[in-house]
C-alpha cells in the first residue's frame, strides 16, 4: 500500500470510483504491456496479445455472472444510451408493441427512443411519486404479443432498485443494468438481453456490455445499419471494427479484481454492508436526513437523501467537499444529496461518510 497517494472519497454517480489495485496495475503495465514494448492502447486489435485481453474480459464476465452458453457477450460503444436505440431498432417493428416499465429518467429515455421504431407503451410507472418506489410485481402487466418488456434494474438518479424481476415467459425481458450490474447475483436466464455502460460498476466509460440470448438474433431486423445490428458484433466476437481496447483492458482488470475479492456473492455482501452504514444514519437521524426512495425500494448503489431545507443541504455539501468527499450532489431532478456506493467504493469511504453525517447533524441539530 502506497500511503502517499491521495485518493478522494469518491461517491460519483458515473464515471465512478475504480479499484485502486486496478489503477496501480494499469500504471505499472502502461509502458510495456506483457513484454510487447508498448502500451495496450498501442497494440493492434488484431494481435494475439490484445485478443487475449479481449477474450479474458468476456470469459470473466461469463464466469462471474454465470452466463449460460446460449448467450452472447458483446463489448460495444455508444454507451447505454445507444442501447436505448439499438434495442428497438433490432427488435421492434412498426405496428408492434413493447412494454416499458417506467421507474426513472433512464427508463423514460429508453421509452422515448423506442417510439421511433414501433409502439412502445407504458406498462407501469411510478412517476406520480417522483419515482420514489419500484412497482409491485403484480402490477406489472404485459401482453403475450409484445415484442419485449423493458426495465431499468437500478435507478441511478432516484436511488431505487428492483429486488426481483417479473417472469415474462415467452416475451423477452430486456434490462438496463448500467448502475447495478455485477453488484449482486442475478439469474441471467430470466433475461433475453441485459445491457450496461461500464462506467458505474465495470470500468471506465467507452465500453458497453451487452449480454443477449442467441435465439433473439433470429428475430432481429436485418435491414438496419451494419454497426447497429447485434448480429454484426455477435458474429465477429465484438471485433468487427476497432473496439475500445484500453477500456476493455480495464474492464478485464476490474473483473479480475471482483474475482480476487471473492466474486459476486462477497461483493454483494459488502455492498449491503456499505449501504447499511449510510441508510442507518438516515433512519436514525430523527428526520434530520430523509431518504428519497421508499425503504422497500432502496438502491444499494445510489443512496438519495435530503436535509430539511436547501440552505442546510448547501452547507452539508460544502462542508463535505472540504472534508474530501466528492460527488455527493443529488441529480437536479431530485435535489439534495446522493452517495453512489458502487463495487469499487471502499467500506472505509462509506464509514467516513456515515461519521461525517453524524457529526454534521450533531453540530446543526437543535
Ligand atoms: C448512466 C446510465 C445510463 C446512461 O449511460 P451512458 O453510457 O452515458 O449512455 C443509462 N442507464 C442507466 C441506468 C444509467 O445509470
Amino acid at each position: 500500500m502506497k500511503q502517499t497517494v491521495h485518493r478522494a472519497y469518491n461517491f460519483n454517480a458515473g464515471p465512478a470510483a475504480l479499484p485502486l489495485a486496478v489503477l496501480e496495475k494499469a500504471q505499472q503495465e502502461l509502458l510495456d504491456f506483457r513484454g510487447s514494448g508498448m502500451s495496450v492502447m498501442e497494440l493492434s486489435h488484431r494481435s494475439a496479445t490484445y485478443e487475449d485481453v479481449h477474450n479474458q474480459a468476456i470469459a470473466l464476465l461469463r464466469e462471474l455472472l454465470s452466463i449460460p452458453d446460449d448467450y452472447d457477450v458483446l463489448l460495444l460503444q455508444g454507451g447505454a444510451s445507444l442501447q436505448f436505440t439499438m434495442v428497438p431498432m433490432n427488435f421492434l417493428r412498426p405496428g408492434k408493441k413493447a412494454a416499458y416499465l417506467l421507474t426513472g429518467a433512464w427508463s423514460e429515455k429508453a421509452f422515448q427512443e423506442a417510439k421511433l421504431f414501433g409502439e412502445p407503451y407504458q406498462a407501469v410507472s411510478s412517476k406520480e411519486s417522483n419515482y420514489r418506489y419500484i412497482p409491485k410485481l403484480e402490477d406489472v402487466k404485459w401482453a403475450p404479443t409484445d415484442a419485449y418488456v423493458h426495465l431499468t434494474s437500478n435507478n441511478t438518479i432516484y436511488g431505487t432498485q428492483w429486488k426481483e424481476f417479473p417472469h415474462t415467459g415467452q416475451v423477452p425481458l430486456i434490462a438496463d443494468m448500467s448502475s447495478d450490474i455485477l453488484s449482486r447475483r442475478i439469474d441471467v436466464s430470466q433475461f433475453a438481453l441485459i445491457y450496461a455502460g461500464a462506467q458505474k460498476n465495470l470500468g471506465p466509460s467507452g465500453v458497453t456490455v451487452v449480454i443477449l440470448r442467441k435465439d433473439l438474433l433470429e428475430q432481429a431486423n436485418p435491414n438496419i445499419p451494419t454497426m447497429l445490428q447485434y448480429a454484426t458484433h455477435a458474429k465477429n466476437n465484438s471485433l468487427y471494427n476497432t473496439p475500445p481496447t484500453f477500456a476493455i483492458y480495464l474492464l478485464g482488470e476490474v473483473l479480475g479484481w471482483v474475482k480476487d475479492q471473492g466474486g459476486i456473492d462477497e461483493i454483494a455482501r459488502r455492498n449491503e454492508e456499505k449501504a447499511k452504514l449510510i441508510y442507518d444514519v438516515i433512519d436514525g437521524s430523527g428526520g434530520f436526513y430523509y431518504g428519497h426512495a421508499e425503504p422497500a425500494s432502496r438502491s444499494l448503489m445510489n443512496i438519495t437523501f435530503r436535509l430539511q431545507d436547501e440552505a442546510l443541504e448547501k452547507e452539508f455539501l460544502a462542508e463535505a467537499k472540504k472534508e474530501g468527499f466528492v460527488g455527493l450532489n443529488g441529480h437536479r431532478s431530485v435535489g439534495g444529496c446522493r452517495a453512489s456506493t458502487y463495487n469499487a467504493v471502499p467500506y472505509e469511504a462509506c464509514e467516513a461518510l456515515s461519521q461525517f453525517m453524524k457529526h454534521f447533524q450533531a453540530k446543526h441539530a437543535n
